[in-house]
């Protein structure tokens, strides 16, 4: 999660990633599993035996885990999910559009091997689908697209998120309660429950829940309920007791007035908490969250993501999905650089590597926290609180020589930026860079842009990966920086006519991932919330077309999949969704609930 300050800090020393790393093999080893460096060694020498690594036109090796043996425990008969693909199938009376600027509009499409092969008329369509004995789908009026593509989203937290409890929207402490029961109760194998975002401003009781209203609803293990903002939370009894009793003191926990703990743990505390809990989950358990988590994710119509901040310890539970046939779409992965690096030399790689749907693609770093925390950086103080411009969480020099080492290695550079000096920061260190237009370095939420920095972001070429539904959670955003500033903003429409590469991506779990929301937000700028933010800065509304535009086209260019996601053209991934309605005609209100009736997730099932 990008937003808290705290989290954005983490940037782990050399000898901290060698520390992980030798961490990772003697865990790895007391599991009986073979450790990440060696298992990427295993791939790549099957693959250099068995058909040769191919390098891509991006300096990328593309890797077929299909292809490797023994190098892991899974199993390969396990098939792709369990489920056998059908090779080829017609699909015809639905409107498909294949793309967005221009908008391209088919009425029949064939896809043969997960690939699309042909867009175009009805007859035609049936016609090649006969060479190929496809079946045929008559998909009765639906409009299709493809899905999307979310830049920039953080899995681990994600897979907490979406697959254990979403607790968003909880209008009581009985609802929230009820929805942790049902979870704890379908799930009694797993070791702890996490609860993911609820808001007590919108509860009925405006109180954060206790320890004991969490042992209501989970009485067995340890359970946790995570407010909005990640900073604060509830952890129930059998939570408590996994820590020394002195270590619940003020401020970063809440007592009652007999001075006991009430369950209410902020800030540090939280931190240290969620990483125990999260400890008690097996890998098999891991394995089973992201899966699941993906999955709901893919049939809500993300077809791709970009993990950022990725550890070596997700990486290897996304490369055992994928071996194991359970990835359900292409991740790609920007890594700490240090964990990069080491990994890097251990392989002797070039560029990035590509594991079936896994890819490695760059590094992630951080310059300044965020608004909600006033911890990013700004040129001038907050309007809110003119003490202070935020904070500076990296040193020039450091920046530079990481993003120089991963330009040498043909790694992408992406680095979270939300302050306007802080993205001067990054500007400088990308102005001393050579490739930064071919290999897309990126500025992560680029939220407070001034104009010039606009133009020196269209000449060099720099990516911006941004995240309209900020614009609705941040409805604040006018107090922070003023109204002054508001023209610097959430700028979507100003890069876009400048020529930049603009992406989109929701930071889930900072805000979740819902696409249409994000496309709503994108469209509508919070004007029906009646937000300063929209009144002040109408120009920067997007169209419909631009804000689909960049949730596909311009996220798959930011995390280097671009003809492979983001479209349904010839030679794209057949990763689509089927709506009811078509999105074109319907009123930017209506964009908001639109959801997929189906998916290519169930229509090329066998
Ligand atoms: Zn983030
Ligand atoms: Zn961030």
């Amino acid at each position: 999660m990008c937003r808290g300050a705290t989290v954005e800090t983490t940037t782990p020393g050399p000898a901290r990633a060698a520390d992980a790393a030798e961490r990772e093999t003697k865990t790895a080893k007391a599991k009986g599993l073979i450790p990440l460096t060696s298992m990427l060694q295993n791939l790549m020498k099957n693959n250099t035996t068995c058909r040769g690594a191919r390098e891509g036109a991006s300096g990328a090796i593309d890797l077929d885990p299909w292809r490797a043996y023994n190098f892991s425990s899974a199993r390969r008969s396990e098939g792709r999910g369990g489920v056998s693909m059908v090779r080829s199938k017609v699909f015809v009376g639905c409107r498909l559009y294949s793309g967005f600027m221009p908008r391209v509009v088919h009425e029949a499409f064939v896809v043969f091997d997960g690939k699309v092969v042909f867009c175009g008329s009805r007859e035609e369509a049936l016609s090649v689908g006969s060479h190929l004995r496809a079946d045929v789908v008559d998909l009765d009026g639906l409009t299709v697209m493809p899905k999307f593509v979310d830049a920039h989203a953080h899995l681990g937290e994600l897979a907490l998120k979406e697959g254990m409890v979403d607790l968003e929207g909880s209008r009581s402490l009985d609802e929230l309660l009820g929805r942790l029961r049902s979870f704890a109760e379908a799930k009694p194998h797993l070791p702890v429950v996490f609860g993911y975002t609820f808001d007590h401003e919108e509860m009925r009781e405006r109180r954060l829940p206790s320890a004991s209203d969490l042992d209501r609803a989970v009485p067995d293990r340890p359970a946790i309920a995570l407010r909005k903002c990640l900073h604060v939370g509830t952890i129930n009894s059998a939570a408590m007791r996994l820590f020394d009793p002195a270590i619940f003191k003020p401020p970063f926990a809440e007592l009652d007035e007999e001075g006991r703990p009430t369950g209410v743990v902020k800030e540090d505390l939280i931190w240290e908490v969620r990483e125990k809990l999260s400890s008690l989950l097996s890998r098999e358990d891991h394995l089973e969250l992201m899966e699941e988590g993906l999955r709901r994710v893919s049939l809500k119509g993300v077809g791709a993501v970009g993990y950022v901040s990725c550890r070596r310890e997700f990486l290897n539970v996304l490369l055992e999905l994928e071996a194991r046939g359970r990835l359900p779409m292409l991740v790609s992965c920007y890594m700490p650089p240090e964990e990069l690096f080491d990994l890097h030399e251990a392989l002797s790689l070039r560029g990035g590597l590509r594991a079936g749907n896994v890819w490695i693609t760059g590094i992630k770093m951080f310059a300044d926290g965020s608004l909600g925390a006033r911890t990013a950086w700004l040129g001038e103080p907050y309007s809110d609180a003119p003490e202070g411009r935020g904070l500076k969480l990296s040193e020039t020099s450091y920046l530079l020589e990481m993003a120089s080492r991963a330009e040498a290695m043909g790694l992408q550079v992406a680095i979270h930026g939300i302050g306007d000096a802080a993205i001067d920061q990054i500007l400088e260190v990308y102005g001393k860079l050579s490739r930064v237009r071919e290999l897309r370095h990126r500025i992560e939420h680029a939220s407070v842009l001034r104009g010039d920095q606009l133009e020196r972001v269209a000449d060099l070429g720099v990516a911006l990966s941004v995240q309209p539904r900020f614009i609705l959670g941040d409805w604040w955003v006018a107090q922070r920086v003023g109204l002054n500033r508001l023209r610097d903003v959430y700028r979507l429409k100003s890069p876009l006519r400048r020529g930049v590469l603009v992406g989109f991506g929701t930071d889930c779990p900072v805000e979740r991932i819902d696409p249409w929301e994000t496309v709503y937000a994108a469209v509508a700028r919070g004007d029906r919330e009646c937000l300063d933010l929209a009144r002040h800065t109408p120009e920067e509304r997007l169209t419909l077309e631009e804000a689909l535009f960049c949730y596909t086209d311009g996220s798959s260019r930011i995390i280097r999949a671009d003809g492979v996601v983001g479209g349904m053209g010839v030679g794209f991934r057949a990763s689509f969704c089927a709506y009811e309605k078509d999105p074109f005609e319907l009123d930017p209100s209506e964009l908001k609930d639109l959801q997929p009736a189906i998916s290519s997730d169930k229509l090329l099932e066998g």
